[in-house]
């Protein structure tokens, strides 16, 4: 491929909201862009099974940018699951922990992805890591703020001799914004097809449809992707 490392991009696509908005906004933006997924011994496939769809739902809907759209690459990382407790790997109750931190972090969860996503951009020439981590609505997750990942890219740079930049479109915005980047982005059909396709729900449920897509309306991932959708909507109508 002839495109140059600067205007390629890889992005941490786990079949979500906030990744797949990652992933329109990478394709609206880059000349090459390849996505990344990571198996860690979750405790519902659904989000994995997602993911390829998704991605031919939206070259489908926008053909434009079937052409940037390179290859999909799954790293089992089932140790990650095996030597972590948590409500996402385990059969734990949701909730929080004594420490205050939600029962479904994962320790180290997003450094081991975004250290495996730069190996993975290295060796294939790509320059920008995209990840759809945010400090707005960061479920409390320490991994997620924007100083973890400055301190992360800078590590990486460091010990690889490389100008890695990793980009975190959504670090700063709510999940309102999030739905309102999506229309930004790629309309009312984006919004739609993000609705309808992506997985959020932590306890795997594609059984109960909502107005803001698929899931329990239960968890913790219902709830804000619930609470972005309503004051998205609430947004439109005050316009
Ligand atoms: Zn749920």
């Amino acid at each position: 491929m002839s495109t140059s490392p600067a205007s390629s991009a890889l992005i941490l696509f786990s079949g979500g909201q906030d990744s797949t908005t990652c992933l329109a906004w990478a394709l609206s933006r880059f000349e090459r862009v390849e996505t990344i997924g990571f198996r860690y011994g979750q405790r519902h496939a659904i989000e994995m099974d997602v993911r390829l769809p998704l991605r031919q739902k939206l070259v489908e809907l926008f053909p434009h940018w079937g052409a940037r759209l390179g290859p999909d690459v799954v790293i089992p990382l089932d140790v990650l699951g095996a030597i972590s407790a948590s409500a996402l790997t385990a059969d734990l109750p949701f909730g929080n922990r004594d420490d205050g931190l939600p029962s479904t972090f994962v320790p180290g969860r997003n450094l081991v992805f975004l250290m495996f996503a730069a190996i993975v951009a290295h060796q294939r020439g790509i320059k920008h890591i995209v990840t759809g981590v945010c400090e707005t609505d960061y479920s409390g997750y320490p991994d997620c703020r924007d100083d973890t990942i400055k301190a992360l890219q800078a590590a990486i740079n460091l010990g690889m001799e490389s100008r890695l930049v990793v980009e975190t479109p959504l670090m700063w915005i709510d999940k309102s914004q999030t739905w309102q980047m999506a229309e930004d982005i790629g309309g009312q059909a984006l919004v739609n097809l993000i609705t309808e396709n992506t997985h959020t729900c932590y306890a795997g449920d594609r059984a109960n449809r909502h107005d803001w897509g698929f899931g329990c309306g239960a968890c913790d991932a219902c709830h804000l992707r619930a609470d972005g959708w309503h004051a998205y909507r609430r947004s439109l109508t005050a316009r």
